[in-house]
């Protein structure tokens, strides 16, 4: 089943254009991973498919319906969830405050405790820090503590934006893993990232943005494999 569809979406920043004319499916399932350079217009997307910002044209369709319009808070009912660039956690809550502030809105309060569980497995250092500050943990810890909080909501769909930025090594293979641990769990994510190596491994389809366009689309390894975007993003000539 098709679960996100953009179909020819423009966003506009005044008389900006960042994203132009921009067509894409994600279905149930899957792990998508966008990359690009700087600026391409990566987080626009994103923002644009959990309706922090509004398209200047096209549709987007979540299950089948045109959630163009939507407000973002309804989105998170309807089960797209963001765990934002830079993180966007509340730094003088505890990271189980942070957690709570997760489950605004969810309709059936009872499964709160499996999900907190689950987020305490596929973190165990929120769980030894529950009591702890968010904005006294670290820059990883905080990032485990967004994407926590974006699952406390029981998404369909996660959108991760840049979830290895600033991270040391080994929280960055660490999150990678449990982005395809939370999919293998169900949950389809769509990942923005400037680590393309990781983001292009673990995704089952990945699209590359330039400067506000798709420019090439394929399953993760295709694209691994591409010599112009080995070129231009992996590092490699
Ligand atoms: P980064 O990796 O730096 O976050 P990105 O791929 O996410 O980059 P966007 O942040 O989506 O890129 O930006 C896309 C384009 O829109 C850029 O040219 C940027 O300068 C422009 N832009 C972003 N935010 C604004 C804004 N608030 N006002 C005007 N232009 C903006």
């Amino acid at each position: 089943m098709t679960l996100l569809e953009l179909n020819n979406v423009s966003v506009h920043y005044g008389r900006i254009q960042a994203i132009h004319d921009m067509s894409f499916t994600v279905e149930e399932g899957e792990i998508v991973s966008l990359i690009g350079a700087n600026g391409a217009g990566k987080t626009t997307t994103m923002k644009t498919i959990s309706g922090l910002l509004n398209p200047s044209a096209g549709t987007i369709k979540f299950m089948g319906e045109d959630i163009t319009k939507m407000k973002a808070h309804i989105r998170v009912v309807q089960g797209i969830s963001q765990a934002p660039e830079g993180r966007g956690i509340f730094p003088a809550m505890t990271v189980l405050e942070n957690l709570d502030m997760g489950t605004f809105g969810r309709k059936d309060r009872t499964g709160v405790p499996e999900d907190l569980e689950r987020v305490f497995t596929l973190f165990p250092r929120l769980k030894e820090r529950e009591k702890q500050f968010g904005g006294t943990m670290s820059g990883g810890e905080q990032q485990m503590l967004a994407i926590g909080r974006a699952l406390m909501s029981r998404p369909k769909l996660l959108l991760l934006d840049e979830p290895s930025m600033g991270l040391a090594p080994q929280f960055i293979r660490q999150i990678f893993k449990i982005v395809t641990e939370i999919n293998g769990q169900g949950t389809t994510v769509l990942l923005v990232e400037q680590n393309a190596n990781q983001a292009l491994a673990r995704a089952h389809r990945a699209f590359v943005l330039e400067t506000g366009a798709i420019t090439h689309s394929g399953t993760g390894k295709e694209l691994l494999a591409n010599p112009a975007i080995k070129e231009a993003y992996l590092g490699v000539g």
